[in-house]
Parts: C-alpha cells; sequence; structure tokens
C-alpha cells in the first residue's frame, strides 16, 4: 500500500471525458443507479462487459495460452478461513485508519498529511489498523465458528493447490499457476472511478522456482509484464516500472516492483510484481501440516521453491487502457472522438453497417454479419446517417467498418473503413473474413 507518485502533467480533463464517455456509451454504470447507487461500486454495461473480457483474454493470452510452462485454476471466493490465518492476511491485511473529528470523514493515513482534506482540521484520532477483508458467515449460524472471509486477493489459491497441481500436472519448476477472478477488499478510500473499488477483479499468477533462481526470474517477469501493456497499446511513456523502497515492502516480500501508469492524477499502481520467497508455501505447511514442497528427481532434493508473482487489477487496466486510447482530432472538418484501442482489447473488432435500412440491403448486410459473427466480436448499426456512425464506433474504438452499399449489390464488394486513418478501401465479399482477420492479426505483430 503505498500513496501514488505525483506527476508533472496529470490532466484532470482527460479523466472526466472518459468517465462521462464510460456512462454515456455504456462500459461503466453507477451500480444499482436506480436506487441511487452505492459509493464506488459499478456495474459494468455492454460495451464494458465486452471490454473486460478481452483484456482478460489478453492477459491469458500471454500468460497461460502461448506458454507451455503455466497452468491455470479457478478457486472458490469463500474459502477455509485458516487460509487467512496462514497468508497473513488476517493479522496484517490492514491500512491504517483516521478519523476526522471535526466532520467525521475517515481517511487512510499513509495517504494524508496532518489535515483532514475534506475540511482542513487537524483534529484526527489516532491511527487504527483497519482489517480490509470481508466478513461473513457460512450457513444459518452466525457465530464465529461459521465466520469466513471474501478473497481479498486470488493468489493463496494458488497456494493451497499447489500440489494438486503439480500432482496432475507433473509440472516441475520453473512452473506458474494463473488465474483471473473477483477479488474483495473494505477499502477506507475507494474512488478515482474504477481505480479502486471495494469488488475488482484480479489477474494473478505464481510462479515457482528454485529459490537461487527467484532474483532471475523476477528480472524476467518485471520485463515481461511492462512488455504486455505495450503490446496492447498503452504507450511506453505512460508506463514506468518502479522498484519499492524497503519500508514499504509487503510482510511476505523480498523485493517488489510495480508497473505504473500516468494517470491524470500521476504515476500510481498497475501492477505489482513481487518476489513472495517461500513465504506462502511455508506458511500453509506450517499451518496445514502438509507439506507443500517440490521434490527434485535428478538430484534426490526435497525443497521449497520460491514464488514470483505478477498480480495485475483487470478493472484497474481496463481504466487505463481507456484513458489511454482516448483521442480527438479533426476529420474532414468535423471533430471526433476516437478510442485508439488495441484491436484486441477494443469491445467490438467490426461493425457491419449497411447504407441505408432499404430492405434491399438488409438481407445482405444480416448475411455478411452472420458470417463475420463466428470470426469476430460484431455491432450491427443501421440507424441514421452513415458519417454519424463512423463517428460512433470511433467513439467505441471498433477498428473496422464495413460498409455495404447499393454497388454491393452488383460487384459483391463492400467497403472497410479504418479507425486510424479513416482510409476506406473496397473488399470482395468472399475475401472479408479474411482481409479482416490479416488486419486485426497485423497489429499482434507490430
Ligand atoms: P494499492 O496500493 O493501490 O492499494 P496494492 O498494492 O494493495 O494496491 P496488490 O495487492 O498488489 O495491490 O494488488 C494487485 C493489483 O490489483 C493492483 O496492482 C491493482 O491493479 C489491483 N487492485 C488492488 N486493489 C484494488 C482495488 N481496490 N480496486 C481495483 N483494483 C485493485
Amino acid at each position: 500500500m503505498k500513496p501514488a507518485v505525483t506527476s508533472p502533467t496529470p490532466d484532470p480533463a482527460l479523466f472526466d471525458a472518459v468517465v462521462n464517455l464510460c456512462k454515456r456509451r455504456g462500459f461503466v454504470f453507477p451500480s444499482a443507479e436506480i436506487y441511487g447507487g452505492i459509493r464506488s461500486t459499478y456495474d459494468y454495461g455492454p460495451l464494458g462487459a465486452l471490454m473486460l473480457r478481452n483484456v482478460r483474454d489478453a492477459w491469458w493470452r500471454s500468460m497461460v495460452q502461448e506458454r507451455d510452462d503455466v497452468v491455470p485454476i479457478d478457486a472458490a471466493v469463500l474459502t477455509n478461513p485458516k487460509v487467512w490465518e496462514a497468508s497473513g492476511h488476517l493479522a496484517a491485511f490492514t491500512d491504517p485508519l483516521v478519523d476526522c473529528r471535526n466532520c467525521k470523514e475517515r481517511w487512510r493515513a499513509d495517504q494524508i498529511g496532518d489535515s483532514c482534506p475534506k475540511c482542513g482540521s487537524k483534529d484526527l484520532t489516532e491511527a487504527r489498523p483497519f482489517n480490509l477483508m470481508f466478513k461473513t458467515f457460512v450457513g444459518p449460524v452466525e457465530d464465529s465458528a461459521a465466520a469466513a472471509y471474501l478473497r481479498p486477493e486470488t493468489a493463496q489459491g494458488m497456494f493451497v493447490n499447489f500440489l494438486n497441481v503439480l500432482q496432475t500436472t507433473r509440472k516441475r519448476p520453473p512452473f506458474g499457476i494463473a488465474q483471473t477472478g473477483r477479488a474483495f477488499r473494505n477499502e477506507i478510500t475507494p474512488g478515482n472511478f474504477v481505480f479502486r473499488t471495494r469488488e475488482f477483479e484480479m489477474m494473478e499468477m505464481e510462479y515457482f522456482v528454485p529459490p537461487a533462481e527467484a532474483a532471475s526470474w523476477f528480472e524476467y517477469w518485471c520485463t515481461e509484464r511492462l512488455d504486455w501493456y505495450e503490446r496492447y497499446g498503452v504507450p511506453k511513456e505512460m508506463l514506468r516500472l518502479r522498484q519499492h523502497e524497503e519500508s514499504e515492502l509487503s510482510h511476505y516480500s523480498a523485493g517488489t516492483a510495480d508497473v505504473e501508469f500516468l494517470y491524470p492524477w500521476g504515476w500510481g499502481e498497475l501492477e505489482g510484481i513481487a518476489n513472495r520467497t517461500d513465504f506462502d508455501l511455508r506458511s500453509h505447511s506450517e499451518h496445514s501440516g502438509t507439506k507443500l514442497e517440490y521434490f527434485d528427481q535428478t538430484s534426490g532434493e526435497h525443497y521449497m521453491p520460491y514464488v514470483i508473482e505478477p498480480a495485475a487489477g483487470l478493472t484497474r487496466t481496463m481504466m487505463a487502457m481507456l484513458l489511454a486510447a482516448y483521442d480527438t482530432d479533426v476529420v474532414a472538418g468535423e471533430d471526433r472522438t476516437v478510442l485508439r484501442l488495441h484491436p484486441r482489447i477494443a469491445p467490438y473488432s467490426v461493425a457491419v453497417l449497411p447504407l441505408s435500412k432499404k430492405e434491399t440491403l438488409t438481407p445482405l448486410a444480416k448475411k455478411i454479419l452472420r458470417t463475420l459473427q463466428r470470426r469476430f466480436v460484431c455491432d450491427y448499426d443501421e440507424t441514421q446517417a452513415i458519417g454519424r456512425r463512423y463517428r460512433r464506433q470511433d467513439e467505441i474504438g471498433t477498428p473496422l467498418c464495413v460498409t455495404v452499399d447499393f454497388d454491393s449489390l452488383e460487384d459483391g464488394a463492400v467497403t472497410v473503413r479504418d479507425r486510424d486513418s479513416t482510409e476506406q478501401v473496397r473488399v470482395p465479399i468472399g475475401q472479408l473474413p479474411g482481409t479482416i482477420a490479416e488486419r486485426l492479426e497485423a497489429e499482434l505483430d507490430r
């Protein structure tokens, strides 16, 4: 937990523009808005749900699919509370909480100076530790024996299944276990839109290595993870890697670096990469009585691997990608807003747009849509003038538009329009899926 480092060029206007676009176009809605919402809780709308899925898939592709040393799991949100005792979360997953005696607002002591940011009063309570885990009860009886916690991270699911995965996959260190899923933290100061919320989604991987190799694998994963954001369209100048000071390190960490992003309010965390040593496996071994070790048959040695953990926030990454992609320019004398999202991240890959709603065009346009839908996530829009529809697609980041016009009925070709350059080319309908795949894939090999 650390305060963000202030950037020289924060851009609050960008933040407002993106938050506004998210609501207006259906990326993110305040949760239960018809009931007045609930503080800092959000629902993801049609475009947000598509985009979250794409970010998750992009992570999965590079962390699981494109590797032969990482396997996935999908662990339970509610688990045995002893997990949180062993992990140290029950005792140490706390933030220092202070109350302003004047305006009654609550703050994280490490995020404010000696006065209340709301009313300026210096009459603050002593800081006291506040556990961030949400507590609940399993079954009908609300007593301490039934207490359980919503997971504040997905990582522990990987540690407690270490032996199960070893035995069922025959992997050997160095190897990783990955999962994505919801996590819950009773944050004292949620805010900045979906940057910090009490319910969010994480993308985590625990990479188990021989202890002597931990330092070099830590370096490896720092580079790998920084590159991933660039590969999916976040410009280099909006990213940096920041090593933690000794005093910032968590109780389990022998080294941590954050991938930081230049948010509109300054540099802040996007992902944490930590050398967790053998803290977790050792602690779970002690608490459970089951030795979480690896037996190296070649050396005949039992040892407890060290763990390198890249831990990213899905919802926070989506926000960073939206902020990085937001742009405005002028096309044919008209202002436009364009989300320059990576084609694999954009909610829709293709929009099929019949030039007019006339019945003569609909059957062909729908036929093209059905063909493309088998391979790509498509939008279909036949309302309003074509120029406005292009703007609408630009604003949600759709990389390619396919326009079906009256000539299409004669020449069997359609117009493919590029979001960034706005260039249009005529493509025979038969070649359309191949052409679109090539254009989208080309981005991956940049
Ligand atoms: P912070 O210092 O911002 O509280 P942290 O260091 O506690 O974060 P980690 O435990 O390293 O965060 O979590 C890994 C990632 O999960 C973070 O880099 C972030 O992307 C995401 N994350 C953590 N807490 C939240 C939250 N409350 N809302 C949204 N995303 C979060």
